[in-house]
C-alpha cells in the first residue's frame, strides 16, 4: 500500500501556524467481514497546544458487511469522531505499538489514524433493514 497520507506538522511546532486543516480520502482495510470498497472521508484539524499535537475531526468510512441473519450485503457508513492527542516527538521508531504510532518523524500518518478510529467505531453486528429490529 502506498503511504502517501501523511501531513507535516512541523509548522505548528515552530509556531508559524496555529492550525492545519486536513481533508483527505484514505483507504481503510477490511476487518472481520466488514469491507471498505472506497476510501474514507477524513476531515481533521491539527493544533499544537501545551506540548501535545491535538487532532480533532471526523472520519466517515463507507462499509459493507453481511447481515448476521440472511447474509445479504448491507452498505452503511461508519462515522468516527476523532479527538486524540499525541506526543509530537514520539514515533513509530521508538515504540511501534504505542499511542504515538501515527507520528513518524514530524509527520502524522492520517491513513493510520483513520484506520484506527474507524475500527474502534465499527458496530458489533450487521443487520439489513429487514432484520434490523430482530434480536439475535
Ligand atoms: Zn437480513
Amino acid at each position: 500500500m502506498v503511504r502517501g497520507h501523511t501531513v507535516d506538522f512541523s509548522g505548528l511546532l515552530a509556531g508559524g501556524r496555529r492550525t492545519i486543516e486536513v481533508v483527505d480520502e484514505t483507504p481503510i482495510e477490511g476487518f472481520e467481514g466488514i469491507r471498505f470498497e472506497r476510501p474514507a472521508d477524513v476531515q481533521l484539524e491539527l493544533r499544537y497546544a501545551e506540548g501535545w499535537l491535538e487532532a480533532r475531526g471526523t472520519v466517515v468510512a463507507h462499509a459493507i458487511g453481511d447481515c448476521d441473519v440472511c447474509l445479504e450485503p448491507v452498505a452503511f457508513d461508519v462515522h468516527a469522531e476523532v479527538d486524540e492527542r499525541f506526543d509530537p516527538h514520539a514515533g513509530r521508531e521508538a515504540d511501534p505499538f504505542g499511542e504515538g504510532n501515527v507520528i513518524v518523524g514530524g509527520r502524522i500518518d492520517v491513513a493510520d489514524l483513520a484506520q484506527q478510529v474507524v475500527l474502534s467505531a465499527l458496530p458489533m453486528g450487521v443487520r439489513c433493514a429487514e432484520h434490523s429490529n430482530e434480536k439475535g
